[in-house]
């Protein structure tokens, strides 16, 4: 696996959307740690004229706005410029495929991903045409915008980019991992709440016995 620092450009509409998602937690150590690099940036940017207009209605009617092709494809195409690599260009959409975790680990190796974000209605289809994204759905139903699908993704990735969990064994050990099943109960301290007591195996110290019951106890 690549050691390098991985990077993701966000475009999006609401870049101010990420505050406080990236400042804090296993993702906000990540960053300050440098083992990920996260950019935002502005659609309206790239818009032309005085409005900076990026949404425009439907042709052939219909309800809400469209994110307009010249605005977006300028943007991604800018972004794309500022560095190498080129990146993995997803876009945020309903109609993409479901994202899993097979799919987070494999972006995890990538060294720099570009998340197009959605917004209104959706994308003007020539932007599809034209930058050619693989389509990403976090699940079957609908958000305003691409930007929680977004920090989704991120979320799930950067958690398995080496180094960015303290052990990374834990990010092995978790629910979907390589065997594909789910994660067993666990118990903090106290050890009796509400007449529920831990498993006295957890309490045994041996290792054997533990790794048996979470083996039988996964979900
Ligand atoms: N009119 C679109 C449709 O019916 O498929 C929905 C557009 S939605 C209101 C606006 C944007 O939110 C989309 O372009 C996409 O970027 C994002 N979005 C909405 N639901 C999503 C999902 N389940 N997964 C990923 N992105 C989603």
């Amino acid at each position: 696996m690549c050691a390098a620092r991985r990077r993701i450009d966000v475009v999006t509409v609401l870049p101010s959307l990420f505050n406080g998602f990236l400042d804090q937690g296993v993702l906000g150590r990540a960053l300050e740690r440098g083992l990920l690099e996260v950019n935002r940036h502005d659609i309206r940017d790239w818009a032309q004229g005085n409005y900076k207009q990026v949404d425009d209605r439907p042709f052939g009617g219909g309800p809400g706005m469209l994110l307009m092709a010249p605005p977006v494809v300028r943007a991604v195409e800018g972004v794309r410029a500022t560095t190498e690599p080129e990146g993995r260009l997803i876009a945020m959409s309903p109609q993409g495929r479901r994202f899993d975790q097979a799919w987070a680990g494999e972006l995890a190796r990538e060294q720099r991903l570009i998340l197009l974000c959605g917004r209104y209605e959706g994308f003007d289809e020539r932007i599809i045409d034209v930058l050619k994204p693989e389509l990403l759905s976090i699940g079957d139903y609908v958000l305003s915008g691409g930007e929680v699908a977004a920090m989704v993704v991120i979320d799930a990735v950067a958690r398995l980019i080496p180094g960015v969990l303290g052990d990374d064994q834990s990010a092995l050990d978790e629910s979907f991992g390589p065997d594909g099943g789910l994660e067993y109960p666990q118990y903090t301290r106290p050890r009796i709440f509400r007449d529920h007591a831990v498993p006295e195996v957890l309490l045994s110290g041996d290792h054997a016995a533990i790794a048996r019951w979470r083996r039988e106890h996964r979900r």
